[in-house]
Formats: structure tokens, C-alpha cells, sequence
């Protein structure tokens, strides 16, 4: 890989090379991969994009993957990017912009990370992967794997959506339901992947993920013709996604592609929220009980800390908490004025953001990028719960009418 010099630990800094079989430090610490921007300045011009194909892969300069790596077949990236002005004018902002990253192969931004490690695998020769997962992790490598012909073990807790693990099922992997959380369900991945050696995709272990996720804000920054917005809004779990973003903007700003770096709103669950604890408290991120209903950010023992915790401050961001209600609340409104649906985590950003501009940290100057995660369509019992149910009535005009009266409904 030419234009990967190494690969360097954010803990203890030391230096590895970047095979693709990469996990941890020996401290116990992540790695994160360090370019050559010279190399990459001189090798991809804006110019050159125009004529790709629209995939995380048009970046590929500014991918871990060697140049003759090929792509995984189903099509990842490529989300659009919705101006919101009838939302952005009732939050009360300058312009807003949703990315829904739910448009993916298998409906959220983890297939970013999924492909990234199919190609890395197959790199490293490995016809077995695995993982562990609040859910979408697993269902995007179950799919991303399944479509390149590699077999799966993935561990979900059982707490997972039926959607997630219905994705599961019909991807063909070899699913494990882990009784107990993420951490419990984590450990048994672990120590399944030591004893077996199938290619490790967990969250922050392999430090080629972050690369595949940071092809959002490639994505987002090559929409906007280049032109950043004062805030990006992402939900937060592990911390892989937030830290993936940031890597993606300081990469383009170190090839000269964008000036300005947007400052992050790291959204995450009242009932669960670390990584937004450490930055308020100044203090180090512990261990926090799992209590959201958003699953998939449901994450009390985050595996990307370190880099998540450095993209928030070096970005000077801002930390905002939700309750389910508001998360919900987020939900529909993102339904109503967008047409766009988010699952719980998926829409956690945006709701994030609703709140801070109540609050008016965020106002009538500003304008923000909010990225919907994942779709509403892997987590419907939730979204039936809080939106309502239908009206209920038979083949009749008249009753039908009464209804409408009832409801106060124009017809
Ligand atoms: C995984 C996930 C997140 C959070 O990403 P992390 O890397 O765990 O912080 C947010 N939303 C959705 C829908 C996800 O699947
Ligand atoms: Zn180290």
C-alpha cells in the first residue's frame, strides 16, 4: 500500500506495519493507519472523482486497501444527502442537511466498516470472519460477507432487534445469541476468534474499520461541493463512527481538498452515554449500564474510546444526551418533514440536535450535516409504539367519515 506508511498505536505510539491481519497493541491500546498525503495529493485530484463510479471505493487513494484489492460487490456509499429546509427552518438553523446512511446495501452505515473488512480480509487470505454486535455490524457483514462468498460467526446479544437478526438468518451466517449485553456477548467473540482464528471485524480491534465508516464524511464533503458545514451530528456508541468522521475531514483537509473542519455533535442515549460523560466531567470515559432502547448505540463499555474521545475535543465538539422520548420524538419528526426513517440509534443525532438548538447552543447562523445511521425498518416495534397505530375500520364510507370527524382530520 503506497499510500499507508504505518500503522500506530494511539496509546503507546508505537509502530507496526499494516498487514491486513492488524488488531491490537501489545499495551492493549487501538491503532490507528497513518497515511502519506504527499503521495495521495499527487495521486487523486478532485477532477479524477468526477468520473467514478458512486461507492465508498471512488476514495480508494484514501483506503488501506492495495491498489489491486477488489472491491466487495454490493454497493456501499453512494447515500444521498437531503437538503432539509422544512426541518432546518423549524429547528431554527441556517441550513440543515440529512445524510441518510440507511440507504445502504443492508440499511446502515456499518456496511461501510463490513465492506472495508471483506476486502481486508480477502487480503489477508481468510475465508472466515467474525464478529460481535449489537446488531448492525453483524447483519451488514453477514450480508457484505455472504455476497463476496465468505462464511460468518457472529455474535448478537439477545436483546437484537428481530429485523437485525432476520437480516442474519437470510444472509446465511452462523448467528450466536449471546444471553446477557454487549460486553458479555463481546467477551464470547473474543475468545471464540482466539481459539478458532477467523478474521476479527469487531469494533476497534481491527483498525481498518474506521476507514471504510470515514467514507461518509468523504462523501458528505464531495456533495457539498467541498464547502463544510459548522457542525456534523452523529450518534455514538463504540465510537468508531465518530472517530471515523473525524479521520475522513482531516484527511481532506490535509490534502487540501476542504478548509474548514466542522466541529462534531456527539450524540448519545441518557440511559448510556461514556463517551459524552468523559468530555463533560473532563474525566476518563468507565463502564456505564446499557439502558436505551436505541440498540445499537446501547454501548456501555465503548471499544473506540480513545479515538472517539480525541475526535471530539480536537474538533472542539459539542456532547449532547437523549432520552428515549426525545430519540423517538426524533423519529417521527425526521418521518414527517423528510420522509426519511431512522431507527432509534439512526436518528439519535438528529434528535441531538434538536435539543441544542432548544437550548440555543446552535442557532440561526449555523448550518450542520445530521447522519441518519441506520433504518427505522430494522426496529418497527419501537417505531409502532411511539407513532400509533392505524385507523381501524371496515369497508364502509360512512364510519369512515365519523373517524375523520373524530380526529379532527380534513379530508
Ligand atoms: C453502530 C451504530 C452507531 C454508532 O457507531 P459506533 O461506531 O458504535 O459509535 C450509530 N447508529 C447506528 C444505526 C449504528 O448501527
Ligand atoms: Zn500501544
Amino acid at each position: 500500500m503506497k499510500n499507508v506508511r504505518y500503522a500506530k498505536c494511539v496509546n503507546c505510539g508505537r509502530i507496526y506495519e499494516a498487514v491486513p491481519s492488524l488488531t491490537t497493541c501489545g499495551c492493549g491500546g487501538i491503532l490507528d493507519i497513518v497515511y502519506d498525503y504527499g503521495y495521495i495529493r499527487q495521486k487523486l485530484t478532485k477532477e479524477k472523482l468526477k468520473t467514478r463510479p458512486h461507492t465508498m471505493w471512488r476514495y480508494r487513494e484514501l483506503l488501506p486497501v492495495e491498489e489491486d484489492t477488489p472491491a466487495p460487490p454490493l454497493r456501499v456509499g453512494g447515500s444521498p444527502l437531503y437538503e432539509a429546509q422544512r426541518l432546518g427552518k423549524m429547528l431554527g438553523v441556517r441550513k440543515l442537511w440529512i445524510k441518510d446512511d440507511g440507504q445502504n446495501p443492508t440499511a446502515s452505515l456499518k456496511d461501510r466498516a463490513s465492506a472495508m473488512a471483506v476486502a481486508k480480509a480477502r487480503e489477508a487470505g481468510a475465508q472466515i470472519i467474525a464478529c460481535s454486535s449489537t446488531g448492525n455490524a453483524a447483519s451488514s457483514l453477514a450480508g457484505n460477507a455472504a455476497a463476496a462468498g465468505l462464511k460468518t460467526f457472529i455474535f448478537v446479544p439477545e436483546r437484537a432487534p428481530k429485523g437485525k437478526v432476520a437480516q442474519l438468518m437470510t444472509f446465511g451466517a452462523n448467528v450466536i445469541s449471546v444471553q446477557g449485553n454487549y460486553e458479555e456477548t463481546f467477551e464470547l467473540s473474543k475468545v471464540a476468534i482466539e481459539r478458532w482464528g477467523w478474521y476479527n471485524r469487531n469494533a476497534a480491534i481491527n483498525p481498518y474499520l474506521s476507514e471504510g465508516k470515514k467514507t461518509v464524511s468523504l462523501e458528505i464533503a464531495e456533495q457539498l461541493s467541498w464547502q463544510m458545514p459548522d457542525y456534523l451530528a452523529i450518534s455514538v456508541g463504540d465510537g468508531c463512527t465518530v472517530a471515523g468522521v473525524w479521520k475522513g475531514l482531516k484527511d481532506l483537509y490535509e490534502i487540501g481538498f476542504i478548509d474548514k473542519l466542522p466541529r462534531l455533535i456527539s450524540a448519545q442515549a441518557e440511559g448510556c452515554h461514556p463517551i459524552n460523560r468523559a468530555i463533560a466531567t473532563g474525566e476518563a470515559w468507565y463502564p456505564m449500564e446499557e439502558n436505551t432502547l436505541a440498540d445499537s448505540i446501547a454501548v456501555g463499555v465503548p471499544r473506540n474510546a480513545d479515538k472517539a474521545l480525541r475526535a471530539i475535543r480536537e474538533s472542539n465538539g459539542l456532547v449532547v444526551n437523549v432520552t428515549d422520548e426525545e430519540i423517538m420524538a426524533a423519529q417521527r419528526l425526521l418521518g414527517t418533514t423528510c420522509g426519511v426513517f431512522g431507527e432509534p440509534a439512526g436518528v439519535t443525532g438528529t434528535a441531538g440536535l434538536k435539543k441544542l438548538c432548544e437550548q440555543g447552543v446552535i442557532g440561526e447562523e449555523d448550518t450542520v450535516v445530521s447522519v441518519v445511521t441506520g433504518n427505522g425498518l430494522k426496529d418497527v416495534a419501537n417505531a409502532i409504539r411511539f407513532c400509533g397505530e392505524p385507523m381501524r375500520l371496515p369497508n364502509d364510507l360512512d364510519l369512515l367519515i365519523d373517524e375523520f370527524q373524530k380526529r379532527g382530520i380534513q379530508p
